[in-house]
């Protein structure tokens, strides 16, 4: 355990660290001691989706590894640009789920509000790649409607803050949106999905927490971690900080080829997010987005992963292998029983 006292971080640690992010190939390459020919570059492929990946991440990459599972995530590949059957770029139709601009509303009892317009890391498989942030950051005059909305539907006990990354946003801002969640009396929970508490851990600071826990609301944040090696020293003191905070700390990860593709490296990673608190929540199947076919694993072979990654967990450790399909009002589960069949 940390002492909370020792979790002090400046400020504005945060930013500074995701100004800092490396934008540029060369540079990546540069940093990692790797020969930009080693790496298949697909700089055509950057134009829509750049490169990008704040600092403390890339300092969890292997020097020299070209196949790094971290720099695997955030490298733009010449494949992306092959176009597949069956892979769109609005895959999970959330146009349709989009009553007001940053909100949706796709499954009973909850809503998700996107506040932020961009993420602090570009990941190459990104379901929300092509999403139109732009129209869909509605900023504190928007989110009136939004408030409207959620006060209207007295269904709604559960308020997600998505993006984009919420926690882009600023702290100043967010205690703003979650005090006037809170003060619609059916909303219960409040939800924050965010890659920031791994990929920039000093994101979790004291100002964060105060917002975070200081409303009548239960507090959840669901982290978005695809690999053990995400988790260094800094990101294991973010996580035990949320979980003294009282705050329900739990993990989603995609499964991709060649990253994470393995049983072993998924058990390990649940055993990790343990260690510090947190539980996995969710294993989602890659959704069909444009320019990430390549990360796709086979039916059969998600299924004989799983089956082995049964074997080795207690069922509190086995995330919910779930896919998402357009329509479907919740996470559709996958089922393994067809090898046994
Ligand atoms: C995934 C998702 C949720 C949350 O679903 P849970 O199964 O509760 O985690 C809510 N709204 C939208 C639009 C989503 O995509
Ligand atoms: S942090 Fe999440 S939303 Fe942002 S690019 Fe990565 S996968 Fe997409």
């Amino acid at each position: 355990m940390i002492p909370r006292t020792t979790i002090k971080w400046q400020a504005e640690t945060w930013q500074s660290s995701l100004k800092s992010a490396i934008t540029s190939l060369v540079e990546l390459c540069d940093v990692l001691a790797l020969d930009p020919n080693q790496v298949l570059s697909g700089e055509n492929s950057t134009a829509d989706f750049p490169l990008k990946v704040p600092r403390e991440f890339v300092n969890r990459m292997e020097k020299g590894n070209p196949r790094d599972p971290l720099l695997l995530q955030v490298l733009p590949v010449a494949q992306e640009l092959d176009i597949h059957p069956g892979y769109s770029q609005d895959p999970l139709k959330e146009h349709a789920a989009n009553p007001i601009p940053g909100l949706l509303h796709k499954y009973h009892g909850r809503v998700l509000l996107t506040v932020a317009g961009s993420c602090a890391i570009n990941c190459r498989y990104c379901f929300r790649r092509h999403f139109p942030y732009q129209d869909n950051n509605p900023g504190r005059q928007g989110w009136h409607k939004a408030l409207d909305y959620i006060r209207e539907h007295d269904d709604i006990s559960e308020v997600i803050l998505s993006g984009g990354d919420p926690l882009l946003a600023s702290d100043s801002l967010l205690a703003e949106l979650c005090q006037a969640i809170a003060d619609i009396p059916h909303v219960t929970i409040l939800r924050i999905h965010s890659r920031l508490p791994i990929v920039t851990p000093s994101r979790i600071n004291d100002k964060l927490l105060n917002w975070l826990t200081g409303t009548r609301l239960q507090p959840v944040v669901v982290m978005h971690c695809n690999h053990p090696q995400e988790i260094d020293t800094e990101v294991g003191h973010a996580l035990q900080a949320l979980q003294q905070a009282n705050v329900t700390s739990l993990n989603q990860t995609v499964l991709l080829r060649d990253i994470n593709d393995n049983a072993g490296v998924l058990a390990q990673l649940s055993h990790t997010l343990f260690k510090h608190g947190c539980l996995p929540y969710y294993l989602h199947q890659l959704d069909p987005v444009q320019g990430s076919a390549h990360f796709a694993l086979e039916p059969t072979r998600i299924r004989a992963l799983y089956d082995a990654l049964l074997r080795q967990l207690p069922g509190y450790l086995v995330p919910k292998l779930v896919k998402e399909i357009a329509g479907v009002p919740y996470k559709s589960p996958l089922s393994v029983d067809g090898i046994y069949s």
